[in-house]
């Protein structure tokens, strides 16, 4: 039987960081991945910044880069927004998710893990009297019994680690649907379009790849707040009907990939309900989640690669730190450092989510018109920023118009946070 001090289920990127991270801290360390293929299918617009390209630690990422973008339009019924990325340091690229993956699991290779591919986990238990977890895997050989003493459930939205520790950290999800097709973009603007009819909770998007003149097009929705429970009925309506998208999309070479993106139950460090923890310390054994098992999205554009970078860092340290040490105590530093990192980025960002729910489309125009104003553009390219949200956001309830906007829904607001219950 085959034994590790940490154990990584799933080669995703918050996976293969945590294995990298726990490995260089000295742990034997192996991640079991139930696809055959690292990266696939890929269930991702790609959509990063420069901080998340520099944070994956990859030396060469030219081979990973389809497009660096200039910027992104805002699109809601009647105006347009257009954000232009104000420095390099703000720079978002479009990237190849499968190669990304892949480079990331290389790089977690070279640090010594060892990886074990087509292995399903199905069963995580603890023995009576024994320090150690057991994972029974589905292999390509057959079932195969696994011990480790730290365990990182890092396989992704509805997480079976997280299911079998009795870990709930999150009970809604968005559901979202893809194509990649040939698309004739608005220059390296990614464009979002928001509307009750287009994506109702969330937004869809055209994410152009470069000079094929193919793009990403893509929505999710959010089904608490939508008529209809199929992200695809609303992709196809927006490709065949959209007057932006109808005239320039040509097609796609694929089909649609559909995926979901979990929507966290909370995130304060002091709020939390039992169970709604990322963290399972058992005698001598013990459980952490990461990446988008651990919900760590943002929940204003659903991005989860940056966070379950950052979040793979403190889990594969921690993790190797407790199973060295034989002291499980440690682990739950994991909870603390990561919601002191983002906590409040996610926290915010579920605000904006339920607001988001509740608006109307005169409501989206009002915020495309007033964030067009020469004072929000600036600002806008001061404070905005991919991956910590919360501080534009908040600027943007300084000005008047919003803040009238803001103050006209509280009590819709108040009813739709018990309504959607996070
Ligand atoms: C349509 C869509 C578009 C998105 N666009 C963006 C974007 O533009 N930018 C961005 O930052 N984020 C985006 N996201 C979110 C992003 O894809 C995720 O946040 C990210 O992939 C999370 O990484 P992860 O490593 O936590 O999980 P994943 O990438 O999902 O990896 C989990 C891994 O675990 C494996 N696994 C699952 N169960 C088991 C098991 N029982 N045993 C063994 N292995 C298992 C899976 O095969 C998988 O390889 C998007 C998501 C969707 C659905």
């Amino acid at each position: 039987m085959l034994k590790y001090d940490v154990i990584v289920v799933g080669a995703g990127p918050s996976g293969c960081m945590a294995a990298k991270y726990a490995a260089k801290a000295g742990a034997s360390t192996l991640i079991v991945e139930k696809g055959a293929e690292i990266g696939e299918p890929v269930q991702c617009a790609g959509l990063i910044s420069k901080r998340a390209l520099e944070e994956s630690e990859l030396k060469d990422v030219k081979p990973l880069i389809n497009n660096e973008l200039k910027g992104a339009i805002v699109r809601s019924h009647s105006y347009e927004l257009r954000i232009e990325v104000p420095s390099p340091d703000k720079s978002a690229f479009a990237i190849k998710r499968d190669i990304f993956d892949r480079a990331l699991a290389e790089d977690a290779l070279k640090e010594g893990v060892d990886v074990l591919l087509n292995s399903k986990v199905k069963k995580i238990k603890r023995e009576e009297g024994e320090a150690k977890l057991t994972l029974s895997a589905d292999t390509a050989a057959g079932k195969e019994e696994l011990k480790a003493t730290v365990v990182i459930g890092a396989d992704g939205v509805r997480s079976k680690v997280a299911n079998m520790a009795g870990l709930n950290v999150t009970k809604h999800f968005l559901n979202c649907v893809q194509v990649e097709g040939e698309y004739k973009s608005a220059d390296a603007f990614a464009e979002i379009f928001i509307g009750r009819d287009i994506a109702p909770g969330f937004f869809a998007w055209a994410i152009p790849l470069g000079a094929e003149k193919i793009a990403r097009l893509g929505l999710c929705i959010d089904k608490r707040c939508s008529p209809h429970p199929s992200p695809l009925r609303f992709l196809k309506r927006f490709l065949a009907e959209h007057p932006d998208i109808a005239k320039r999309y040509k097609g796609s070479r694929a089909g649609f990939t559909a995926g979901a993106i979990p929507i966290p139950t909370d995130t304060g460090l002091k709020r939390r309900m039992p169970g709604q923890s990322t963290v399972r310390i058992q005698e001598g054994c013990g459980i952490l989640l990461v990446g988008d098992a651990a919900a760590q999205v943002k929940p204003i554009t659903g991005g989860g690669v940056y966070y379950g970078l950052k979040c793979g860092k403190i889990a594969g340290g921690i993790a190797a730190e407790a199973s060295l040490s034989n002291d499980m105590g440690v682990l739950r530093d994991y909870e603390t450092q990561w919601r002191n990192e983002i906590g409040k980025e996610i926290a915010f960002g579920l605000k904006v989510h339920r607001l988001r729910c509740i608006l109307n489309d005169r409501d989206f125009d009002t915020i495309c018109r007033v964030l067009s104003q020469e004072e929000m553009l600036q600002r806008i390219a001061k404070h905005g920023d991919m991956d910590y949200q919360a501080h534009v956001f908040r600027d943007f309830l300084k000005n008047p118009s919003l803040m009238k906007l803001a103050a006209g829904n509280v009590i819709r607001y108040l009813y739709a946070k018990r309504r959607l219950g996070n």
